[in-house]
Formats: C-alpha cells, structure tokens, sequence
C-alpha cells in the first residue's frame, strides 16, 4: 500500500488542480494520497468527488503557516473540522497576511528594477485564496527574468532577496492546540527543512507534544539520510506518528514527483486512530477520510 500525505494543488501554490492531483497519484499506484494545501481547504471537496471516481482514498488536510521563536514552521492539519471557529479565524489572518504581503513584495521588486502588476501575479492565482511567492514565481518565469520558480526564489523571491516580505503567521504551539481541539492530527512539516532546523530540537519538540502534536514528516527531500534516521528516533522517543511524503507541487518544485516518499501503513493507521481521538476528545464532527 502506497501512502503520500503531503501535497499541492492550484487550491494553492500547486500546478495541477486538485482532481489532476488525485488522477496523476491514482495513475502513480498511490492507494492515499492526502492533500494539504497552504491554510486552505479550498480543494477539498473537488479532490473528494476524484477520489471517489478514481478509487483512491483522500486525507484531507491543509499545510498551515506558523511562527516559532521566529522561525517559519510548517504545520499539517489532518482532519480538522474546517469549521471550528478558532481554526477558521486564525486562517482568515494567515490568508489576508498573504494578500497584504503583495503589494509591498512588487514595491520591492520595481525598486530592484523587476517591473511586475498585480494584474499578472493574480492571473497565476486564479481561483486560490492563498497568494504564494510560486504564483509571483511564476510571472517572473512568463516575463524570461528567471527560467523557473527555484531561480525566482534563489535570486529574487528567497529570505534577504529583493522580493521578501515577511507575512502573518500564528505561534505554532497555538496552531497545534487549535488543530488538536478542531478534531484533527498536528504534523509538523519537513522539520529540519530549511529554517526551521534550529528551533525544533528535542525539547521544543517535547514540548509540542504536550500540547497535542501527533507526528513529524521524517521522510521528505528536504531531510538528508542522516537527518531522517535521526528524527526517526526522536519521533519514537516521543511518541510521535514518523510519516513521509513528497510535497507534490506538480511542475512548480523539481525533484517532488507523486509517491518520492511515503507513509508506511502501521504509522498511518497511527495517525488515523490518534485523529480519532482527538475528534472523540472534542465531540467536533472532524473531517472524514474519502474511502473508495
Ligand atoms: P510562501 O507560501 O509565499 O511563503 O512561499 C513558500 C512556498 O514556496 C512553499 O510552498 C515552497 O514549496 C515554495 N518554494 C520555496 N522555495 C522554493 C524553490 N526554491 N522552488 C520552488 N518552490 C519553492
Ligand atoms: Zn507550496
Ligand atoms: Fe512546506
Ligand atoms: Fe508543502
């Protein structure tokens, strides 16, 4: 059983709509496929109605912007009930953060010289309510200033580069707590994966727990071999759901291609019943696997 519970679509700052997601994983022998979207679960209900056809299962989930001691943080929320009013307040802030966040990233890029509308980045956003530095990406790439979204964000769009903004982000132990309360499992993201490395240390990460994290994503590019047998321990040590997954983008992220890392089937069925919990803990009606 092929398990990827990690992925992207035009929902947000993927390439590929969320039915297109479900297809491509489906055509990939991927049997679960989870779709978490950045602080939206705007593709979901598309995603369903593909999964059912298609015979694959679907998790659904979101990847949550949060802030710890200063450092981003990436936060899966399996199962949340998308409802729960603390959950839906803090989304609406994260949101409206990467509204606001645009005008002042192209100030910043017309004074380095980089000339782009808002007009042009809202067209790669289409209908996604999360406006990413991929979609600005990808105006860069259509106007030949860069030749793909790694370029863009190494030269133009990465932390200290013309472009960067910072934007809203809520505190992480206050996201795992909602998500907990909201009936779903807390799974923080590529943990040493680019910045947040240095504040997620065994203690902080002991400490996450107590307020209700679930599991780590030890498997993922991001993770080096040495990395992953590292956090594979820590996430035994304390208790946490150890998953893996490829952070699908579509065409947007090389070296992400469907099933490049998975879930074993033991530390899935972990998650499920963990969420279970936490949904039976809080009387919320939590969002539900789509079983085939
Ligand atoms: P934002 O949501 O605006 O903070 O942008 C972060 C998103 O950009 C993440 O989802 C990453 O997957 C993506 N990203 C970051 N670095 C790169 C890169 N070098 N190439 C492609 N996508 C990237
Ligand atoms: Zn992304
Ligand atoms: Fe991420
Ligand atoms: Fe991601």
């Amino acid at each position: 059983m092929l398990i990827d519970l990690h992925t992207h679509s035009r929902a947000s700052d993927g390439t590929d709509s969320p039915a297109e997601v479900i297809g491509k994983a489906h055509a990939s022998g991927l049997d679960v496929i989870g779709l978490t979207d950045h602080d939206s679960a705007a593709g979901w209900a598309e995603a369903a109605t593909a999964a059912r056809a298609v015979g694959v299962t679907l998790v659904p989930g979101m990847e949550i912007s949060t802030k710890l001691h200063g450092a981003g943080v990436h936060l899966l929320a399996y199962l949340p009930d998308p409802t729960y009013p603390p959950l839906v307040d803090e989304l609406t802030k994260i949101l409206a953060g990467r509204t606001g966040r645009l005008g002042a990233m192209l100030g910043q890029l017309r004074e380095a010289g980089v000339d782009i509308t808002e007009e042009e980045v809202l067209a790669q956003v289409g209908d996604s309510p999360a406006i990413g530095r991929p979609h600005i990406a990808d105006v860069l790439v259509a106007k030949g200033v860069v030749t793909d979204r790694t370029e863009a964000f190494r030269d133009w769009l990465g932390w200290g580069r013309p472009g960067y903004a910072v934007r809203y982000a809520t505190p992480t132990e206050d996201m795992v707590a909602i998500v907990t309360a909201a009936g779903g499992a807390a799974v923080i993201a590529h943990p040493w994966g680019r910045g947040s490395r240095r504040v997620l240390d065994r203690v902080a990460l002991a400490e996450l727990v107590d307020l209700g994290l679930t599991g780590i994503e030890v498997d993922h590019q991001d993770h080096a071999d040495a990395d992953r047998e590292a956090l594979r321990r820590l996430a035994a040590d304390l208790g946490l759901v150890a998953t893996g997954s490829s952070d699908y983008h579509g065409d947007g992220k090389v070296d992400h291609e469907l099933g490049c890392n998975v879930t074993s089937e033991q530390q899935f069925e972990a998650l499920l019943t963990r969420a279970a919990a936490n949904a039976a803990a809080t009387g919320r009606s939590a969002a539900e696997v789509v079983r085939p």
